[in-house]
């Protein structure tokens, strides 16, 4: 990329870094890879990754020949995320840098325009945008701007996996062999999930099949297993809530008799817990589980919920399970 283009770029990226997260899935996406690069240190590879989701991705890809370690833990909202200096200390000295991208990672952006310079940095949605995927969520509410929650859409997150495989390949040409085969055994788990998703989604009452949780995380959720999708915020847990739009999200509570609302792990749950009172006064009980919803984040290290799979699995439940009358306390 010529450097003109990445002074514009970064200076755009620093405007819409002001604009909050919102603001910042513009046409500008297009992350400056440095696909030229390849691997020429000793083994294993280090990677420092963003999310967990990022970091697995990459470990199972990269198998025995690299060491992964994420950057926000479990809990850890990627929207606020700013990086602290051991932060900046770890990518400096990272082979590889991997990245959610779609700014997810909204105040890291200005950062991986400037690891880019030096060092393969790869943002794993990279291939999406670039084929101009058409199950990319682009609402008209969010104005030519990307949704960047993929991976609650199993499927895409697995093309995602074949897009980073390929980066590992042109990064690692020795080690393509090894790539592949530990990607096809990830993809191959990733297919069981998605068919999982499906199947125990379809075994909620058709009528209840409404999701509705603190910020729009579970668009792409929605759209791939069949369920109408509510956030209170907007696409970045950093949007405000728009009162009108809760009143509108009561209201159709009440009059489809939704069961349940969610809270999420990274959002205050007071934010959908202030949907429960209004509804009552109006005749309807609705509950908010006591389990939460895993949105931007996985799991508590050495719990179930730690891994991707495990993750989906967990909101599933949680999902199925409140939205079920039968199986609703
Ligand atoms: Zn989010």
């Amino acid at each position: 990329m010529p450097l003109a283009k990445i002074i514009v770029l970064s200076g755009l990226l620093w405007v819409f870094s002001l604009l909050g997260c919102n603001a910042s899935h513009s046409d500008t996406h297009t992350p400056p890879v440095a696909q030229a690069r390849t691997f020429t240190g000793k083994l294993p590879i280090k990677i420092v990754a963003t999310t967990g989701q990022v970091a697995e991705l990459a470990a199972r890809i990269g198998g025995e020949h690299v060491r992964v370690e994420a950057l926000m833990g479990p809990g850890v909202d990627p929207h606020l995320y700013r990086p602290i200096a051991s932060d900046v200390e770890k990518l400096n000295e990272a082979d590889a840098i991997f990245y959610n991208g779609l700014h997810l990672e909204g105040r890291m952006s200005d950062l991986f325009v400037r690891m880019a310079r030096s060092k393969a940095t790869f943002a794993v949605t990279e291939g999406l945008t670039t084929r101009g995927d058409a199950r990319l969520r682009e609402p008209p509410e969010f104005a030519g701007m990307y949704d960047p929650h993929v991976w609650h859409d199993v499927a895409l997150w697995s093309d995602c996996v074949k897009d980073v495989t390929e980066m590992f390949v042109k990064f690692d040409p020795p080690r393509a062999e090894s790539y592949r085969a530990n990607a096809a055994e990830y993809i191959a788990e990733l297919s069981g999930l998605d068919k999982y998703c499906r199947e125990e989604i379809g075994k909620i009452p058709a009528e209840n099949r409404v999701l509705v949780t603190a910020h729009d995380a579970f668009g792409y959720f929605g759209k791939a297993y069949g369920l109408e999708v509510f956030g209170l915020k907007g696409i970045s847990t950093e949007d405000e809530i728009d009162l009108a739009h809760q009143e509108q999200i009561q209201k159709m509570l009440v009059d489809r008799k939704i069961p349940a609302v969610f809270v999420e792990s990274a959002v205050a749950p007071r934010t959908v817990q202030a949907l429960v009172q209004p509804c009552r006064a109006a005749g309807h009980e609705l509950r908010v589980p006591e389990q939460e919803l895993y949105a931007d984040a996985l799991g508590l290290a050495g719990s179930e919920d730690s891994t991707y799979a495990g993750m989906i699995r967990h909101n599933v439940r949680v999902i199925v399970e409140a939205l079920s009358p039968e199986k609703s306390p």
